[in-house]
């Protein structure tokens, strides 16, 4: 899948000496904004799916438990988009693939 512009910060959470990077401690407070902002995590009694490697949204804690898990363990693989917070896959772009009829469309 491809990695979208706005989240490659997922998986680069130390720089080369072993510092979290500033990108990625902004990107988990956006996050935990998002997440905070659904209807369900007050529904949820105030806790997340946490998705760091180890609970991989199957474990339910409190946001700065969250925040501290994704700063020690970091994401659960390929979790670019937050499917299981409430965000939905975005839909290809159907232009692309008018774009690739170059008469070449006679093969589908
Ligand atoms: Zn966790």
């Amino acid at each position: 899948m491809e990695i979208p512009e706005g989240r490659k910060w997922i998986y680069k959470r130390f720089d080369r000496n072993k510092h979290l990077i500033k990108e990625f401690r902004e990107g988990v407070y956006e996050f935990l904004q998002y997440v905070i902002s659904q209807e369900k995590f007050q529904e949820q009694g105030e806790m997340l799916r946490c998705p760091c490697i180890k609970c991989s949204c199957k474990v339910f804690k409190y946001v700065d438990q969250v925040g501290w898990d994704l700063y020690q363990k970091g994401f659960m693989p390929n979790y670019y988009w937050w499917t299981n917070h409430g965000e939905e896959l975005p839909q290809s772009p159907p232009m692309y693939v008018s774009n690739l009829c170059y008469g070449t469309c006679e093969q589908r």
